[in-house]
This record gives C-alpha cells, sequence and structure tokens, in this order.
C-alpha cells in the first residue's frame, strides 16, 4: 500500500512480493525502497552517483577477475618467471 508516497507493505507480502497490493494495516509493516538500487558510492572513482557507472562497473570487474585469478594461482611462481622484472 502507499503511504504518503511511500510503498510500505507487511513481512507476509514482502515475501509473496505482494508489495503493492497489501492491505494489512494491524499488521507491522515493513518500507519498501523505491524500486533499482540506491545510488551507491563507486569503489572505483568514490563519487555518489558514480558519473560513469558502466566503465567503472567494468573497471571494477576486471579488478575482481585479476584478484580472484591472483586467489587461484596463490602457490609459488613457476621457477622459469624471473622475480625481478
Ligand atoms: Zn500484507
Ligand atoms: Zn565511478
Amino acid at each position: 500500500m502507499l503511504i504518503d508516497g511511500e510503498k510500505w507493505a507487511c513481512e507476509a507480502c514482502v515475501r509473496g512480493h505482494r508489495v503493492t497490493t497489501c492491505k494489512h494495516h494491524d499488521r507491522p509493516l515493513i518500507r519498501i525502497n523505491r524500486k533499482g538500487r540506491p545510488f551507491s558510492t563507486c569503489s572505483v572513482c568514490n563519487n555518489t552517483p558514480c558519473p560513469t557507472p558502466e566503465e567503472h562497473t567494468k573497471l571494477k570487474r576486471e579488478a575482481e577477475a585479476k584478484s580472484s585469478s591472483k586467489v587461484q594461482c596463490d602457490h609459488a611462481p613457476p621457477p622459469e618467471t624471473p622475480l625481478n622484472l
């Protein structure tokens, strides 16, 4: 249901995806956040919201891919790899 322009629903209706049709005024209500993700601070440029989210999401993914491949390869480097490049 809508109260003062905000969406509210009881827990059962939130879980059942019946937020808009909830009429359970007798139950404790939960405020539903607006559709879409709330603006989050970009970890790449530290702006809220990020001016170039697509670009920075890509950068973040690339960084994550790199760090996850590091985790898989945490053993000693192969002997043929020179340590002081
Ligand atoms: Zn309800
Ligand atoms: Zn950014």
